[in-house]
Parts: C-alpha cells; sequence; structure tokens
C-alpha cells in the first residue's frame, strides 16, 4: 500500500508531494491533464510565436521564500520598478494619469503634482499600518492557524480591526479623497473576488489581506521565466524525492483508502486532494458544503510586436512596466459590481494590464526580445460567470470589443496595430471567461481561489488546525481551496504535508 495517494498535479499538489516525499514517505499524484501545473502552467499559445505566457496565473506574491529553500527550489521572482500607473481624462478632456513608482519620493511627488497631498499622507499611513504587521501575520501561514484572539494578540486591535471586521470601502471613504486613489487601492479587494466594497460578509477585506501580506512584505513580484519554470522545479525536486508523477489519470472517485479511476484502483494510506473541495466533494459522491462565490474576471492573453503610445505622453515601458488601471476609480467598480449582479456586462469594464516582459523578457524567444515584441496580460474584473451561460462565446466578443476600446481611448497608437500575428495571420490575442477556466482547469464556477477566501485565523470552537482537514480522517485538502490556500503559495500543500508528517510523528 501505498503513503500518500496525491489528487491534481497544480503547484499545490507537487508542494505536498515535494515535502511528504522528502520525509521518506512513498507518493504518487495523479493529473488529470496531460501537463502539470493547473493554473499556474506556461504555455505557447499562439502557434509560430515562440513566447511562453503565464496562461492563467502571472505574478507571485504569497510563496513563502521559506518553502523555496525547504525544498531547494531553482526559483526566483523579480521586483516590479513601477507599482502602477491610472491614465485618466481630466475635466477639461485633456489626458492625465497617476503613476506610482515604489520608490517613496518618487510616488510622493506624483501625488502631489495632482493637488492629492492627503491622499498620498493617507497611502502611507495605510501601507505603512499593514507592512508593520505583515510580517507577523504571514509568519503563520507556515504553521498551525491561530485562533482569531491569538491572531488579535499578535498584531494589535487596531490593526486586527482595519483588516479583520471593518469593511474595506468604509476605510477607503474616510481615509482617502480622491475617487482613483480609492480604487487603485480597493482593486486588491477584489481581484478573483466578487464583492463590493462594504460586503457585510468581508470577503473584499479577505482578499485585500492575501494581496498585502505575502512573505511579509506584500510584493507582487514576475516570476522568473514564467510562472511554469515554478512547476518545471518542483517536478524536479519531486522526481528526485522518488514521487511517482502520472499525467493523464483523472480520478474518478475516492472510497475509503482507495482512489478509483476508470480502469483501476490504488490504495493508498493517506489521500491528498489537491484539487478543489467541489472536486474532492465529487469523488466522494457528495456536494461541498464551502462557500464558492462565482468567478468573476476575464483574462486576455496578448502578444505585441511592439508596445503602444500613450495619449498623456508617458513612456510605455514606465506605464507598462507596474499595475495599469484602466477605467478601476472607486465609483466604477462600484457600478460595475452593481451592474454586473444585475445581469449586465459593465460599461466600462473595470480592467487591469501587466507586462511581464519588461521585467523579464526570457519568456521570448531571444530574436523576438531583439525586436521590441512583449506580452501583455489583461485582468478584468466584475465580469461573472452568470454574464457567460449559455453565450460564452459571444459575450466574451463582446467584452474583448468593449476592452479593446476602453484601452485605446488612453492610447495613441490602437492596440490592434500593435498585436503580432501567428502563423495564420490572426492576431496574437486570446480571452478566457469563468466558464472556459472551469471547463479547461476544473475552476468550480470558474473562481480562481478554488472556494471563498477565509481569514488566516480559526474561531475557538473549531477544531481545524492546519486548514487541510476534512470530515474524512484519511483525507486532506491541499489545494487553494483549504485555508489560507488561495492563489500561488504553495501554503496549501505545505498545510496538507505537515498535517499527515504531524500525524505520523514525523514533525
Ligand atoms: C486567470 C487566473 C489568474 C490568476 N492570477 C494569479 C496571480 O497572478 N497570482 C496568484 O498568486 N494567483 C493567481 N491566480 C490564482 C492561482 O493561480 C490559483 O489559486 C492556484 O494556482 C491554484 O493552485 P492549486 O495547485 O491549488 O490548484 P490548480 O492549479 O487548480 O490545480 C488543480 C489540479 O488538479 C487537477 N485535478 C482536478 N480534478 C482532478 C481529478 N479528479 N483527478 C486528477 N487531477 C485532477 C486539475 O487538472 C489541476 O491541474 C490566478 C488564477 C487564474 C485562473
Amino acid at each position: 500500500m501505498l503513503d500518500v495517494a496525491i489528487i491534481g498535479g497544480g503547484h499545490n499538489g507537487l508542494v505536498a508531494a515535494c515535502y511528504l516525499a522528502k520525509a521518506g514517505l512513498t507518493v504518487r499524484l495523479f493529473e488529470a491533464g496531460e501537463e502539470l501545473g493547473g493554473a499556474t502552467a506556461s504555455e505557447r499559445v499562439f502557434e509560430g510565436i515562440d513566447a511562453k505566457l503565464s496562461r492563467y496565473s502571472y505574478l507571485v506574491s504569497l510563496l513563502p521564500d521559506e518553502i523555496v529553500r525547504d525544498l531547494g527550489l531553482n526559483f526566483e521572482t523579480i521586483t516590479r520598478r513601477i507599482s502602477s500607473f491610472t491614465p485618466f481624462k481630466s475635466e477639461t478632456g485633456r489626458d492625465e494619469r497617476l503613476l506610482i513608482s515604489n520608490d517613496w519620493n518618487d510616488a510622493d511627488s506624483a501625488f502631489a503634482s495632482l493637488g492629492l497631498d492627503r491622499d498620498a499622507r493617507s497611502w502611507r499611513t495605510l501601507y505603512g499600518e499593514i507592512a508593520s504587521v505583515a510580517p507577523a501575520i504571514a509568519g503563520t501561514f507556515l504553521s498551525p492557524l491561530p485562533t482569531r484572539d491569538e491572531m488579535r494578540k499578535k498584531i494589535g486591535s487596531e490593526a486586527f480591526d482595519l483588516l479583520f471586521t471593518v469593511p474595506l470601502g468604509r476605510t477607503l471613504l474616510d481615509r482617502f479623497d480622491d475617487d482613483r486613489v480609492r480604487g487603485i487601492v480597493l482593486t486588491d479587494g477584489l481581484i478573483g473576488t466578487f464583492t463590493d466594497a462594504f460586503d457585510p460578509e468581508l470577503l473584499v477585506n479577505r482578499c485585500f489581506l492575501y494581496h498585502l501580506v505575502g512573505n511579509g512584505d506584500g510584493q507582487w513580484k514576475v516570476p522568473r521565466g514564467g510562472m511554469g519554470a515554478l512547476v518545471s522545479e518542483l517536478k524536479r525536486v519531486a522526481l528526485s524525492h522518488g514521487v511517482v508523477i502520472e499525467t493523464g489519470r483523472a480520478v474518478e472517485s475516492i472510497k475509503g483508502r482507495h482512489v478509483h479511476f476508470k480502469d483501476e484502483s490504488v490504495e493508498a494510506r493517506f489521500i491528498v486532494a489537491a484539487c478543489s473541495p467541489t472536486e474532492l466533494a465529487r469523488l466522494q459522491g457528495g456536494e461541498s458544503t464551502l462557500p464558492v462565490t462565482q468567478g468573476s474576471q476575464v483574462k486576455i492573453n496578448m502578444v505585441l510586436k511592439q508596445l503602444p503610445r500613450l495619449r498623456s505622453g508617458v513612456d510605455p515601458k514606465d506605464a507598462f512596466a507596474g499595475t495599469f488601471h484602466i477605467d478601476e476609480s472607486f465609483d466604477q467598480l462600484q457600478r460595475a459590481f452593481v451592474a454586473a449582479s444585475g445581469g449586465s456586462l459593465p460599461n466600462p469594464i473595470p480592467a487591469e494590464i501587466y507586462c511581464h516582459t519588461l521585467t523579464d523578457p526570457s519568456i521570448l524567444a531571444p530574436e523576438l526580445a531583439a525586436a521590441g515584441y512583449h506580452t501583455l496580460t489583461l485582468f478584468a474584473l466584475h465580469t461573472p460567470y452568470h454574464l457567460f451561460v449559455g453565450e460564452n462565446e459571444k459575450v466574451k466578443d463582446e467584452v474583448r470589443k468593449r476592452l479593446l476600446e476602453q484601452i485605446n481611448s488612453y492610447l495613441l497608437d490602437p492596440i490592434e496595430e500593435c498585436l503580432a500575428r501567428d502563423v495564420r495571420g490572426d492576431l496574437a490575442i486570446e480571452i478566457k471567461s469563468p466558464i472556459d477556466l472551469e471547463e479547461e482547469i476544473g475552476l468550480p464556477l470558474g473562481n480562481i481561489f478554488h472556494a471563498d477566501l477565509t481569514f488566516p485565523w480559526r474561531e475557538d470552537h473549531e477544531t481545524i488546525r492546519w486548514g487541510s482537514e476534512t470530515e474524512f480522517e484519511n483525507v486532506f485538502l491541499a489545494g487553494a481551496g483549504s485555508r489560507r490556500g488561495g492563489g500561488v503559495s504553495g501554503i496549501g500543500g505545505q498545510n496538507a504535508a505537515m498535517a499527515i508528517l504531524e500525524r505520523l510523528n514525523r514533525i
């Protein structure tokens, strides 16, 4: 009998496999797809264009350095020079912008040039307060869950209330005057989460939290070589510790200690579900009780022959080097949520753009990099699953059209003229809706975190310890849907491995 069978070869399944095999257990990992990686896959998306895109996830913040060190991963992330760029039209119709550098002195002068001195101070204060507690919060992620009171003691009541009890929208209205600045901050509470700024369930705060504390500094960095570089490294380390990896092997059901496939079954002492909680419940013949809010993002991948020039006159190498916000003021975000909740596509659609290759050109073939090619990723908010049901392709076409028009309103060179063409002469652009994400990589309702994010502590009455335990003694959840698991973090995988090793008295 095997020690551990792992279902799912996304990065969390691989992290769990590495820790468990390194501790001497026999481990087999089964991945339904032909390739490993799940939402962390890198692919050559456009035939004839040698660019290896991070097809789904693209930036890393939450992966603890400790996991990289523990597993001996040869994996590096690179800091972006620019924090964010927000183009907008002034009241007189002039093209303006707010370009926020990662350097405080430059950032201050950017706010000041728009007369936003109070917002500059509030910005510093808010991010300063969070930065002062981020290491303490992130420091708990690889240990058993603290209780709510333990977390409150650890970070102090003020920070606890700011992060965990007052809806983010309230904080933003109280502290900032400018609608665009409020919007820039709010987006961190909305990426991958369909909610509004005053949500009493605090989904917005949960999402905001995980966007700001990763590795104790909350910096979102570019993975050198693309997201697939992480997967390749995890695979290398897993194999070196003797993990048996089988791709194209969809698990069909789980009963007791048995993992069943179409043609055979495997017996294992422990089962690690590195798939979604929804999929785990299906495999066990039931339904998951964990809340899953529908995914609400559209992702667009593009390859450009050259970066477009901007109407505001900012160098595109600056504008696209950080997070490029399009129509994401606080008011626009709130209106978009109301429209989407009521069944309409928002107009405008709030979105943000990232350019991987300005920070790390290594995902491009050298001749493309030398010729000035770049990759762009667009992530649109408030485009929920229900809007695409029954007419996925038609709505995607409309979303693409609207978003390109919105981008073009800030550009001198229309984006269509900058897009590269694939081997058939088609523009190098692809669009993924929440329905595509469900169909292609099994994200329930297209939710990029598998299930609703949870705060990184437990209530006193909860018996859960690592956040990966299930009602079945031998089954552990390791994917993004485990407590503290959302995003590219490996935390779900590490936590599940620790829960098993603790059971065996190996830690
Ligand atoms: C468009 C998009 C953009 C994102 N951007 C970012 C980002 O920039 N930064 C960030 O931190 N996070 C981002 N995320 C979220 C992040 O990518 C995911 O939360 C995380 O990668 C999930 O990893 P995982 O290993 O838990 O699960 P997954 O990557 O979902 O892997 C689960 C694996 O299990 C397999 N599987 C499922 N069922 C079975 C079965 N029955 N048998 C065998 N195998 C099975 C699946 O095929 C899949 O490979 C993004 C996600 C998406 C979709």
